[in-house]
């Protein structure tokens, strides 16, 4: 008797906990009632913006920067969103990357359909890989979600603080919380991430207040990883003020842009990998190679092991030197696991990149979770040697950043060349420095390091930019705006 009632409890539970349909049918339209049924929405206020993947050191939240202006209007049917926002520096400055920047830094994005782009000025910068996760943010607004949901078959189940409602978008999964008073209270997704696998996105909505019937919520906190990204303190609100916009043809004829390897001579065995937005430093040993940075991704990786199997062939890549977390100079370290390397990274990284890599990748799958594999590791504290033959490489923890806490520097003493990345950043004819300046605070730690560990550097070979001789680093420290 006792084992039958069990079971039937057992049942009772699964049963109530099983997503309904039908259920989820009459959650929405009870929600829409509540909170307003509108085909475009425009919503303004100011709060905080943070760097995403910058943090100063890697469980440390995003590095934050004061929102001061902030404006998003959303057309669902047309799925097309516009977003204008400023941001400039909090004072005094936080530590981490993204920064400094002098005065405002203004942002419109948008996206329609499968397009996206930005408009930094009067010209169009196509982001069409950026399309998908734009529409995905029109989902995950109130009014969004509920439309989301109503169009791909959602389902309902009970949960603790209302109802729980899901539904598949492309490859993504949205759910959303609806609270007793029919309010959306709660999204959240996950995207691909290449350091932190499937990345949770989650964003919260309190204190609605009522606008012509229209429920809006007055606070706004977006999390990815853990983290605020986007906390918004909503001033106002504008029911159905339509959304006109069209696709400029320079958007619609984008083609992805093309992954270029453009590997210069530095010295004997030694090759700058330029081309794209971050450099890389491909070392031969006499048994092995080396390689010094693995940014963006697992595509631009691929393209630069290419590179190094050209440039040293029958060499394996036993090294992959991984200056600093954050993720635009991080995301492509796992294809080198994938490639049989040894991580060599600041030890506070180690922890987190242990985590990290061990989290799931459903939506993305790279090389190293196809294969399986899990990391090696050399942390390095203060100073760690690479020697074998006449070939030596020294690597420095590079004290007192402000950008990163856990980054290296690394020297080439026969050589006397010198890696760094993110303290100074030569500008490249047309492309200016993040925020129009160079990070002058950044450039005056390295010469100090430089100074202290006595190194005597006579070229730079940076992370991003060009390679310079060191006289220029000594320049942009000496002209206060780096
Ligand atoms: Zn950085």
């Amino acid at each position: 008797m006792a084992k039958r009632l069990c079971l039937a409890s057992v049942l009772f539970f699964v049963c109530a906990g099983i997503a309904s349909a039908q259920d989820a049918k009459t959650v929405l339209q009870a929600a829409q009632k509540a909170m307003g049924d509108v085909s475009s929405i425009q919503y303004s206020g100011t709060g905080h913006l943070n760097f995403f993947g910058q943090a100063w050191t890697p469980n440390a939240a995003w590095p934050v920067t004061n929102l001061t202006s902030y404006t998003k209007t959303i057309d669902y049917s047309s799925k097309s969103a516009k977003e204008d926002l400023v941001h400039s520096e909090p004072s005094p400055m936080v530590k981490g990357g993204g920064r400094p920047f002098k005065g405002d830094d203004k942002q419109a994005n948008y996206v329609s359909g499968q397009y996206a782009w930005d408009m930094p000025g009067s010209a169009p910068v196509p982001q069409n890989g950026a399309a998908a996760e734009r529409q995905l943010q029109i989902w995950l607004t109130p009014h969004g979600f509920l439309k989301g949901a109503m169009e791909n078959n959602a389902t309902a189940k009970k949960v603790a603080a209302g109802m729980e409602v899901t539904f598949q978008t492309g490859k993504f999964t949205v759910s959303g919380t609806i609270d007793a008073h029919n309010m959306v209270t709660k999204t959240e997704t996950h995207v691909p991430n290449p350091v932190l696998g499937d990345l949770l996105v989650e964003t919260a909505f309190t204190n609605y207040k009522d606008f012509n019937g229209v429920k809006f919520p007055m606070t706004i906190v977006q999390k990815q990883g853990g983290a605020t990204v986007l906390e918004l303190n909503v001033s106002s609100v504008n029911p159905n003020p339509g959304l006109n916009i069209s696709v400029p043809d320079s958007v619609k004829d984008a083609k992805p842009p093309a992954i270029k390897v453009d590997s210069k001579k530095l010295g004997d065995g030694i090759w700058f990998i330029a081309g794209g937005s971050h450099n890389s430093i491909v070392v031969e040993f006499p048994t092995y190679i080396a390689v010094i940075e693995a940014p963006l991704g697992e595509a631009r990786s691929l393209a630069v092991i290419a590179e190094a199997k050209k440039l040293v062939p029958n060499k394996p890549i036993k090294y992959l030197i991984n200056t600093h977390s954050h993720f635009d100079h991080s995301g492509g370290v796992r294809t080198y696991v994938a490639e049989g390397a040894t991580i060599i990274t600041q030890e506070i990284n180690v922890p987190f990149y242990k985590k990290a890599w061990a989290d799931p990748r459903t939506l993305a799958p790279d090389n190293m979770a196809k294969a399986n594999k899990v990391a090696t590791f050399i942390p390095v504290k203060e100073k760690y040697v690479l020697t074998e033959g006449g070939r030596t490489l020294e690597l420095f923890h590079e004290n007192g950043s402000m950008h990163n806490a856990g980054m290296l520097i690394v020297y080439f003493p026969k050589e006397k060349i010198l890696e760094e990345a993110d303290d100074y950043t030569p500008d490249e004819p047309d492309v200016p420095a993040p925020g129009g300046i160079r990070p002058a605070v950044f450039i005056a730690n390295l010469l100090k390091q430089v100074q202290i560990l006595k190194l005597d550097v006579q070229t730079v070979a940076p992370m991003h930019g060009t390679v310079e001789p060191f006289s220029e680093v000594q320049k942009a420290a000496a002209s206060g705006n780096g």
